[in-house]
C-alpha cells in the first residue's frame, strides 16, 4: 500500500482539496481595486498548508444580469484558466455563492503598469522594450491557442513582487479561429478594422501593442482627439506624428509605424517584434526592469 493512502493529514488534505471553493475558506483583505463589474480584494486562502495569497475578484449577480455578463464572463473564466504563460496572471478557480461569483487570481503585488505610468509621464526605452518584450511573449502564446486578448491597454496588465508584466483581464477575448465582427475593447486601442467593424483576427492584439508601446515611450495614446468620432477619424487615417519630446530613438519609432499599420496582414508579426533591433537592443532578457 502506497503512503498516501496511511498519512491521515495528507488524506485529510486530498479530500479538502476535492471540496469546491467557498467564502469560507479565504481570509479577506483589505480591496486592491473596483473594476467595470466587481472589486477585488486581496485574500489569503486557508484550504492548502501553504496558505497562498490570491486576489479574489467579485462579480455581483446583479450586474452580469443587468448588463447580460453571463456568456462574456462564462467565457472569460473557461479561456483564462487554461491559460499557464510567467506573463499572463493565473485564474486558480472560481466559485458562485447566492449574491456573488468569485474568481481566485494570481495576486499582482505591483499593482497597475497605468499608475506607475501616470505617476512617472512616459518609460524608459529599456522599460518600454522590456514590457513590449514580455506582451509580446504572452500574446504569441495566446494567439498559438487560438486567444485573442482584444483589450491590451495599460489599465490591463499588472505588474508581480519584481517588477514582471502580467496580462490580466480576459474579458474581452475569444477564442476563434476565423474572423470575428463584434465590435469590442478600449477607444484609443481600437484598430482600424473594430472602428469600421469589419470583420478582425490576430493582428488586432499587435495594433494593440503598437499603440502600447507609443504610450509608454510618449505617456500619451497616438490618436488621441477631443472626442469619440476624431480619435475614430485619427485612427482611420492612421494619423500617426512623433512629437520632437520626450526624445525617442528611431529604432522605437520604426517598430511603432510598423505595428501601426492599416493594413492588418502587413503588420510586424508577434515574432519580428521580438526580432526587432529596438526589443534586442533595449529589453531586459529577465522580464524585470524598474528604471
Ligand atoms: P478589474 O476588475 O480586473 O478591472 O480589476 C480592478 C482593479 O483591481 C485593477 O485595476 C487592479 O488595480 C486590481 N486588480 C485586479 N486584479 C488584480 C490582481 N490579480 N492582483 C492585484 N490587483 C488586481
Amino acid at each position: 500500500m502506497g503512503s498516501q493512502t496511511q498519512n491521515p493529514n495528507r488524506e485529510k488534505e486530498e479530500e479538502q482539496n476535492l471540496k469546491p471553493w467557498c467564502l469560507q475558506d479565504f481570509e479577506i483583505g483589505k480591496p486592491l481595486g473596483k473594476g467595470k463589474f466587481g472589486r477585488v480584494y486581496l485574500a489569503r486562502e486557508l484550504k492548502s498548508q501553504y496558505k497562498y495569497i490570491v486576489a479574489l475578484k467579485v462579480i455581483y449577480r446583479e450586474q452580469i444580469e443587468k448588463y447580460s455578463l453571463y456568456h462574456q464572463l462564462k467565457r472569460e473564466m473557461e479561456i483564462h484558466i487554461n491559460l499557464h504563460h510567467p506573463n499572463i496572471i493565473r485564474l486558480f478557480g472560481w466559485f458562485p455563492d447566492p449574491e456573488r461569483v468569485f474568481l481566485i487570481l494570481e495576486y499582482a503585488h505591483g499593482g497597475e503598469v497605468y499608475e506607475q505610468l501616470r505617476k512617472i509621464g512616459h518609460f524608459t526605452e529599456k522599460r518600454a522594450a522590456t514590457y513590449i518584450a514580455s506582451l509580446s511573449q504572452a500574446l504569441a502564446y495566446c494567439h498559438e491557442k487560438d486567444v485573442i486578448h482584444r483589450d491590451i491597454k495599460p489599465e490591463n496588465l499588472l505588474l508581480d513582487h519584481e517588477g514582471r508584466l502580467k496580462v490580466s483581464d480576459f474579458g474581452w477575448s475569444v477564442q476563434m479561429r476565423s474572423k470575428r465582427h463584434t465590435l469590442c475593447g478600449t477607444l484609443d486601442y481600437l484598430a482600424p478594422e473594430m472602428v469600421e467593424n469589419i470583420a478582425h483576427d490576430y493582428a488586432i492584439d499587435n495594433w494593440a501593442l503598437g499603440v502600447l508601446c507609443y504610450e509608454f515611450l510618449y505617456g500619451v495614446p497616438p490618436f488621441e482627439s477631443e472626442s469619440q468620432s476624431g480619435t475614430f477619424r485619427r485612427i482611420m487615417k492612421v494619423d500617426l506624428s512623433f512629437p520632437s519630446t520626450p526624445q525617442v530613438s528611431t529604432e522605437a519609432k520604426n517598430l511603432i509605424s510598423q505595428l501601426l499599420v492599416k493594413d492588418s496582414s502587413k503588420r510586424l508579426s508577434l515574432q519580428k517584434i521580438m526580432e526587432h533591433s529596438w526589443i534586442i537592443r533595449n529589453s531586459d532578457p529577465t522580464g524585470i526592469c524598474n528604471e
